[in-house]
């Protein structure tokens, strides 16, 4: 089969043809109908040999959906063909954070070396990929999956982040999404439909303001210096209930811990390496700032349950399997309008 695999480190990943693989007992094999692109993937391939923490070669893709193609021994409760949706952060399954659902948290995965698809076990950037456990399947029903793949972490990670700093997002209130590339314009959408709040979006690119407001941001300008000074402004001089970074460099989270108000809940997302010093005086009284990772079980649910709704439309740009490698080369460009879907 073809797979997309980074195979040195510093050298752009190729497309290979390597054997279909097939299930263990308990694994479940896919055949890809889509799978999303992320920013964390470029950042991956620029982190350097020594210290690499995954086995080379690797397939990547971690937003990932298919049919059910195989069931390995002992698997029930799926059927061949069902159409299915990757849940990624994968855990062990019995420790307390796995046993509520948040796997992403699981207490065990390093030192059980359990790693999500496409970030140290074999990806979705591929024909087929292998699912470790049925428990990581959510059923699509009737959902796209080119339209829907990205959800599994461009909308579960917002959601995640999102959900958590509802009680701040009161009717008069005000959020900032910043970065509004894959993840941030689906937080744009989810803010608009689980909350009252005045979305304020920011970015370096006029096409990613032009589609921030498109889905529903109130406000959207550029993300500068000047840009916590207007937030400030719009908001008569309170700042917004919460922030959430979707880029996490050291001017985002600075502008991120600036525009916040008294009480706001700052969310670093994105992982550019920022930090945001926290100490009294440092930031308005009683802000919380979270660097949060990915999303659970239930939430992937729900987030599935908003699309089905038509809360949330994916601005969706389509590459075939050939083609992956510029779909990273696009992302990386910053030329990526939305995301990325590999159909295989
Ligand atoms: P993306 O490339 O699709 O979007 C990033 C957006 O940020 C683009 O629209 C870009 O124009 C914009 N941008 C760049 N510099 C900016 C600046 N200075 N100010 C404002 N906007 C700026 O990336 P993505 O796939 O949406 O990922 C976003 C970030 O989130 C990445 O850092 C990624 O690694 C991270 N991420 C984190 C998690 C997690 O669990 N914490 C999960 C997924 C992705
Ligand atoms: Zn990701
Ligand atoms: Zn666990």
């Amino acid at each position: 089969m073809k797979a997309l695999q980074y195979r040195e480190i510093g050298v752009a990943p190729v497309v290979v043809d390597i054997p279909t693989p097939e299930p263990k007992p308990g694994e479940v094999l896919l055949k890809v109908t889509a799978a999303g692109v992320c920013h964390s993937d470029i950042a991956v391939m620029s982190w350097p040999a020594e210290g690499f923490p995954y086995e080379l070669p690797l397939t990547l893709g971690h937003e990932g959906a298919g049919t059910v193609a195989a069931l390995g021994d002992g698997v029930t409760g799926l059927d061949i063909g069902e159409s299915v949706a990757v849940y990624g952060p994968w855990g062990c399954g019995r420790c307390i954070k796995c046993a509520a659902g948040e796997e992403n948290y699981c207490q065990r995965a390093r030192e059980l070396d359990i790693n999500p698809p496409g970030l140290g076990a074999p990806g979705a950037i591929a024909e087929y990929m292998i699912v470790d456990d049925a428990r990581h399947l959510v059923p699509l029903g009737d959902l796209d999956p080119i339209q829907t793949v990205p959800l599994t972490d461009a909308g579960l990670t917002p959601y995640h982040a999102i959900k958590r700093a509802l009680p701040k997002l009161t009717p008069g209130s005000s959020a900032v999404v910043i970065g509004t590339g894959g993840l941030g314009h689906v937080a744009v959408q989810l803010l608009r439909a689980l909350t009252s709040a005045r979305v304020i979006a920011l970015d370096v690119s006029e096409d990613k303001l032009e589609l921030a407001r498109k889905v529903g941001a109130h406000e959207a300008f550029l993300s500068d210096a000047e840009a916590a000074g207007k937030v400030k402004d719009l908001t008569g001089g309170i700042g917004a209930q919460a922030v959430f970074d979707f880029v996490g460099v050291a001017p985002t989270v600075a502008t991120a811990g600036a525009c916040a108000s008294v009480e706001a809940d700052v969310t670093i997302v994105g992982i550019g390496g920022g930090t945001l010093p926290v100490g009294f005086g440092a930031l308005p009284f009683e802000v919380s700032v979270k660097a949060p990772y990915w999303g659970s079980r239930d939430e992937l649910i729900e987030v599935f349950e908003l699309a089905r709704g038509g809360a949330i439309d994916v601005h969706v740009e389509r590459f075939s399997l050939d083609d992956a490698p510029e779909a990273y080369e696009r992302l990386h460009a910053g030329t990526i309008n939305g995301r990325a879907v590999i159909v295989p």
